[in-house]
């Protein structure tokens, strides 16, 4: 319901110059809008008297383009979940694809942006599991003082290592996901359990990649989780991706099985223990599937 006391104004920049003028001019950091599926769910976010500026970016020019090159896709930040899923059907990798198929229902898809489920403050959405997987960088407009600056960087480093945030804000302009031509057999598998909105310290998204290499034939195995509330962890991101030559035994899944616990540990469950012991289970059951499946497509 609309409260003058603390409805926000809504500014609508063509530009990033408009938008850079009200980062620049306000003393506390205006929202930015693009969806606002999540602005608008979160109460404490909209309307709210600590956020009286928001920036509606869904009219800025450029951002909803989708350019595929030769070695990307790109993205602009606006493009709506349901957009992309129609958009990247040819191009995503099979995870990506699976990713915009389920989570969200098709309306909140048609509104929800990739750069609002990227930069929403305090829950990780599902999509970026599959993003860091595959190794996703992200083109950003930032605030340093009084210079905005633009920079292209890595998904995963955007993220605060303790919690679901943004290190500082960011204007997210594009989203680059390296596009691979795959040549030897090649498989990915993608689950999801809970939902991120519902209960989010139950919600596990996994994403699975094996690639045989064509002249050897050896097997390398990628797997990546992402806890909604507490972080994600990619076998690749410690260039510890699994070498093997066959999965042929449940000795060998088992010893896999353990390594991947241990990693998943070693990151979340050092210090505190961020991931309970049945939700880190739960998450090796499903690592236990992936290696299943692929272990079928091996024989
Ligand atoms: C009923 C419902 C069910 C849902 N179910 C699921 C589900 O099952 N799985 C799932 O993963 N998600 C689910 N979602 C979440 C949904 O995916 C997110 O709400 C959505 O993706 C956010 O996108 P948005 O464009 O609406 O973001 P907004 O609400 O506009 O913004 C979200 C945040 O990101 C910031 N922001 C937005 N764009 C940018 C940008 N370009 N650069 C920097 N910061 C930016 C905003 O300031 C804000 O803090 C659900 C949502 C709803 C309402």
């Amino acid at each position: 319901m609309f409260n003058p006391t603390f409805s926000p104004t809504i500014n609508i920049p063509e530009n990033v110059q408009a938008v850079d003028s009200l980062f620049l001019n306000y003393d506390d950091d205006p929202l930015i809008f693009a969806g606002g599926t999540h602005i608008m769910r979160t109460v404490m976010d909209y309307p709210n008297g600590h956020f009286p500026q928001l920036v509606d970016i869904t009219k800025i020019v450029g951002f909803d383009t989708f350019v595929r090159t030769e070695k990307t896709v790109e993205i602009g930040a606006v493009n709506t979940l349901s957009h992309l899923h129609e958009l990247g059907e040819p191009f995503f990798e099979d995870a990506i694809k699976l990713c915009l198929s389920s989570g969200a229902p098709e309306v909140v898809k048609r509104k929800a942006t990739l750069g609002g489920a990227i930069a929403a403050d305090g829950v990780y959405y599902n999509i970026v599991a599959p993003l860091i997987h595959y190794n996703a960088s992200v083109e950003v407009h930032f605030y340093k003082g009084n210079m905005p600056g633009n920079r292209i960087q890595s998904l995963a480093s955007i993220y605060d290592e303790t919690e679901p945030r943004l290190i500082e804000p960011l204007l997210i302009t594009k989203v680059i996901i390296p596009y691979t031509k795959h040549t030897g057999e090649h498989y990915s598998y993608y689950r999801e359990v809970g939902s991120p909105i519902v209960n989010p310290s139950d919600s596990i998204v996994f994403v699975g990649t094996f690639t045989s290499d064509e002249v050897t034939n050896n097997i390398s195995i990628n797997a990546t989780v992402l806890f909604a509330d507490v972080g994600f962890f990619s076998l690749s991101e410690t260039n510890q991706t699994f070498q093997v030559t066959t999965i042929s035994s449940f000795e060998e899944i088992e010893i896999l099985r353990e390594e991947f616990k241990k990693a998943i540990e070693d990151k979340f469950n050092s210090d505190d223990e961020l991931i309970c012991a049945s939700r880190l289970e739960k998450t090796l059951r499903i690592f236990e599937d992936f290696l299943l499946s692929v272990s079928e497509r091996l024989v």
